[in-house]
């Protein structure tokens, strides 16, 4: 699979990409991750890549050419038709079955946004889909995409060290439950001990309890709710 993530801060990639999962994944050739340092692109002289809203109002709009350009002269090096995200407070919220959707993908462009947002003509001239990490407003678009790169590279095949690793995971499992709680040594800890049934080696008791205590995680998210 081929990623590529156009944006203005290309050097905010360095760390978190650098170690870790997607490091590894990559060091394996299972994922080839290239970050399109947007300001090249950028219009004039000055490579500008942002200028004042039509219709007045604060900060600044980012360009569309130089984003256009950007994904363009990235997909142009790429023999497979581009997925195109755009990152937006406003856009479609990322869940485990998008992320998954996307891992099957060959080839995702993420464009990471900033300032006020990114001039609404990008969405259609990209035929990109717009995404959003929750309900609430980041800087810019870096860390989404790094999230969403995340999730998508842990769902490749080889990337998880067991096969089905994900597939136990909160959202991927039987009927998009959780997982509920995880326990190792020491057996007890300052007066808090491994619950009894994860020590008594009774594989069915286990996944039962496992199951109940997913139930309750899940039932503790929904708004209002009591822990059972
Ligand atoms: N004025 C915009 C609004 O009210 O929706 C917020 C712009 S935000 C400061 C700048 C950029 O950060 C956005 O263009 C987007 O790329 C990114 N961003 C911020 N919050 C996000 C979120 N929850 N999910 C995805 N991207 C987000």
């Amino acid at each position: 699979m081929q990623i590529d993530i156009v944006t203005l801060f290309p050097e905010m990639f360095h760390g978190p990409f650098a170690v870790s999962m997607v490091a590894r994944a990559v060091a394996q050739g299972l994922v080839s991750v290239n970050v399109v340092p947007l300001r090249p692109f950028g219009v004039g002289e000055h490579r500008l890549t942002d200028d004042y809203p039509y219709g007045g109002g604060p900060g600044m709009v980012m360009r569309p050419e130089p984003i256009v350009r950007a994904v363009e002269w990235a997909a142009a090096r790429v023999p497979a038709t581009p997925t195109v995200l755009v990152t937006s407070a406003q856009g479609r919220p990322v869940d485990q079955r998008q992320l998954q959707h996307w891992a099957e993908m060959p080839y995702l462009v993420l464009v990471a946004g900033h300032y006020e947002g990114i001039d609404q003509r990008v969405v259609p001239l990209l035929k990109a889909e717009e995404v959003s990490i929750g309900d609430y407003v980041l800087t810019g678009g870096e860390l989404p995409t790094m999230v969403i790169v995340d999730g998508v590279v842990r769902l490749l095949p080889g990337v998880l060290g067991a096969s089905d690793g994900a597939a136990h995971d909160s959202f991927s499992m039987e009927a998009g439950g959780l997982e509920g709680p995880q326990y190792t040594r020491p057996v007890s800890y300052r007066g808090f001990d491994v619950p009894e049934v994860l020590r008594s080696g009774h594989h069915e008791r286990i996944r039962a309890w496992r199951l109940g205590e997913g139930r309750r995680a899940a039932q503790r998210r929904t708004p209002g709710a009591k822990d059972p």
